[in-house]
């Protein structure tokens, strides 16, 4: 019975520590909450990467019925990055800048974290650096670039009054289109970022933005149109979905759609800032 538990235990943890690893998720102490302490005397984790680590985390001669969380707790550091703690954009541009978690962080000319008003009610959201981005370490500054700031002006928005960023930080080469492990490897450092910034509202730009943003599998034309409510960091934000700007220079007849888009979160700007 005992080695079963340490068993379960052991790959529960392995398993916390995988999916830490990977989806970049930090652990909290409530993922435990429901771990209802062994029978047994003691349980002992061994720590992945760390074989020295061989910690007695578990001891209940006495005790009944005490959740493994107040145990786990102190252990919290384990799973946590240390990105998870920064507390304005640029120290965790700083942290994060040398990632290299995806292939395509080994072939990247530049790091593309974003720019624009770090405290913008609007940030803008798009799927992933091209080849000029990628040359200049900024998002949207070749053609579509170009049109997204077009745009912004004729709803009376500059560049600077907004942020831009984009789901992923890396150009996939070829321009080809953002992988699941990447995306999944990225996108808690998006949600961070906004989680600094604190805006009202998000525009999410391409079907990539929108899906991953509002966790929905719909195609781009059932997203748009309405504003969904996310929250981030205890916060209400309103996503508006419409084109991004590439597929409008590829598809012109989009652009009316776009404009209808653009109005909306305009309105809805005007209205929160009263
Ligand atoms: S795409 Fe994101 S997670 Fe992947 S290497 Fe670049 S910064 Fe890191």
């Amino acid at each position: 019975m005992e080695k079963d538990i340490n068993n379960i235990i052991e790959e529960s943890v392995k398993y916390l520590k995988y999916w830490n690893s990977n989806k970049k998720i930090p652990l909290y102490k409530n993922d435990f909450k429901n771990y209802i302490e062994p029978e047994d005397n003691q349980i002992t984790i061994h720590i992945e990467n760390n074989p020295d680590s061989s910690e007695e985390i578990y001891h209940n001669d006495n005790m009944e019925n005490q959740k493994i969380d107040t145990i786990v707790s102190d252990k919290q550091e384990l799973f946590l990055e240390n990105w998870a703690s920064c507390e304005n954009l640029t120290v965790f541009e700083n942290e994060i800048c040398k990632c290299t978690k995806c292939a395509i962080g080994n072939t990247r000319i530049k790091f593309v974290f974003g720019t624009g008003n770090p405290e913008s009610k609007v940030v803008l959201v798009g799927e992933a650096p091209g080849a000029d981005e990628d040359k200049e370490g900024k998002p949207f500054v070749g053609r579509a670039g170009k049109l997204l700031t077009d745009i912004l002006k004729a709803i009376n928005f500059s560049r600077d009054e907004v942020y831009i960023c984009n789901i992923l930080k890396c150009r996939p080469p070829e321009n080809r289109n953002p992988e699941p492990q990447e995306i999944s490897n990225c996108i808690p450092y998006l949600f961070k970022q906004l989680s600094l910034i604190k805006p009202d509202l998000i525009l999410a730009l391409g079907s990539f933005a929108a899906q991953n943003l509002l966790n929905l599998n719909l195609s781009l034309g059932k997203m748009r149109g309405k504003f969904y409510e996310i929250i981030i960091s205890d916060k209400t934000v309103k996503v508006l979905v419409t084109y991004h700007p590439a597929a409008l220079l590829r598809n012109p007849k989009w652009k009316y759609d776009t404009w209808e888009d653009v109005k909306m979160l305009r309105k809805e700007y005007d209205k929160i800032s009263k």
